[in-house]
């Protein structure tokens, strides 16, 4: 036995128990009452603490660049560091084929890269930026290769057009996969787009009035449409309105497999951040929305007036980042244009400490915090049982949570290679105070303890 974890309160999705945690080798062997360790067992004592699994981020963007002007702020280091920060132990990115490039030869391209620099363990989602019979028949060599989960949308320059959708869902569908979509209406935030800075109206406010409430929902309601029609599991990424809630609340009460993350950006903010002098810093699609939708978001958080229906598996089923960020110099660029802004931001680092703050303060269980950031994503991207969990043969993914700490967030305090940060000043109730990953420390009161090249490819299969 490496390490023992005595005297804490383990908080899985399930419940709470009063128990010590072994780890030998990476793993849990043991969670239990009364452990006792071995002669070279290193024991730390989590008396008033919570031992949690750590989070699950589904959805970063590290080391990602549009054409040779705009790169985020982190790489697979920087970003993988700052998750460790913030107790998250296991982040699934995204590779997209470029130039005509197979999906095997762009996923090897990623996974180099990342390779060397991860702190934590990592998947990759398989993004498509077209769709043609040659890449859908490679969807099963790469599926085979643990990539089971596919990334379409429906704006931006590489959306997909209905038929290419549906070619996908139903490819996806043969194979058991998961295709995730990012839902905003292209033509009528466009055409928005246009008029405004026709009209001169160029701030990052008009970002937001470009692409509100009505223009996620009409994509969501049609994205849900053609997974119903073809059957295949699907995932509405950054869900961020009230109206496109209602919709997949529906399509799940009447049984379809259908699944929507929302991100802390929107349960915390709305789109008053863009009237901030400094709100394009913060300019990210789908924008924030106003304060109905972060109601009715939060009110699906907390599984309130679900009658009988498991709130595990209904309304919002995960709470992932989407960290994206950008330096303001890359922001800049759009203070006269906000079509002219690089859309992201931060989060990775932020992600649990907000969620189990706000159970902390009474809002929703720590069972619920965990299952929403940890165990739901682990199980519906096919990390689980390894992850996502405490318990003897998962792995030592381990977050020690003190529920009596304070913590403000600021830039200064952070892990992340960004320059500012939308949490600043934010303050916690409750803050992590070590992260293991497989049994290493990778976290400890502040400071990053990890190392580059720790983290290793998850094989995920569903
Ligand atoms: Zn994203």
């Amino acid at each position: 036995m490496d390490l023992l974890i005595k005297n804490g309160i383990v908080v899985n999705a399930e419940g709470r128990c009063a128990a010590d945690v072994a780890v030998s080798d990476g793993k849990i062997i043991k969670v239990g009452q009364n452990i006792l360790p071995g002669a070279m067992t290193e024991e730390v004592d989590a008396s008033g603490l919570l031992v949690l699994p750590g989070a699950v981020d589904v959805h970063t963007h590290f080391e990602l660049s549009f054409g040779d002007i705009f790169h985020t702020a982190d790489d697979f280091y920087s970003g993988t560091r700052a998750a460790a920060c913030g107790g998250v132990t296991t982040v699934i990115d995204f590779v997209t084929p470029e130039n005509n490039e197979s999906l095997i030869a762009a996923f090897n391209k990623r996974n180099y890269f990342a390779e060397s620099k991860v702190c934590i363990d990592y998947g990759l989602h398989m993004g498509f930026s077209e769709v043609n019979d040659k890449l859908l028949d490679e969807m099963q060599e790469i599926v085979n290769t643990g990539v089971p989960s596919f990334k379409v949308f429906t704006t931006y320059a590489f959306k997909l057009n209905d038929d290419e959708l549906k070619r996908v869902f139903m490819n996806a569908k043969k194979l058991n996969a998961l295709v995730m979509v990012h839902a905003e209406d292209h033509e009528a935030l466009e055409a928005a787009k246009a008029e405004f800075i026709k009209d001169g109206k160029t701030d990052a406010w008009h970002h937001y009035l470009s692409r509100p409430e009505a223009v996620e929902a009409k994509a969501v309601k049609k994205v849900i449409e053609l997974a119903m029609e073809t059957g295949v599991k699907l995932y509405i990424v950054h869900l961020a309105c009230a109206e496109g809630l209602a919709a997949v609340e529906q399509a799940q009460a009447e049984g379809y497999p259908i699944y929507a993350e929302t991100c802390p950006q929107y349960l915390n903010f709305t789109s008053d951040v863009f009237k901030r002098p400094d709100g394009r810093n913060f300019v990210c699609s789908p924008p924030m929305k106003g304060i109905e939708s972060r109601d009715a978001l939060w009110d699906s958080v907390t599984g309130c007036d679900r009658g009988t229906i498991s709130p595990t598996y209904f309304g919002i089923n995960t709470v992932a980042t989407d960290h994206c960020p950008f330096r303001s110099t890359d922001k800049d660029r759009g203070k006269d244009d906000f079509t002219m802004i690089p859309n992201g931001v931060m989060g990775v680092e932020n992600l649990y400490p907000y969620m189990l703050s706000e159970a902390n303060r009474g809002r929703i269980s720590f069972e619920r915090a965990v299952e929403l950031c940890s165990s739901n994503p682990a199980v519906i991207f096919g990390c689980s049982p390894a992850k996502g969990l405490i318990a003897q043969g998962a792995d030592a993914d381990i977050l020690i949570y003190d529920p009596g700490k304070e913590f403000t967030v600021s830039q200064k305090n952070m892990h992340s290679d960004i320059d500012y940060t939308i949490w600043e000043g934010t303050k916690f109730k409750g803050y992590p105070v070590r992260t293991y990953s497989r049994g290493l420390l990778v976290y400890k009161d502040g400071e990053f303890t990890g190392k580059a090249g720790h983290g290793r490819f998850i094989r995920r299969f569903m």
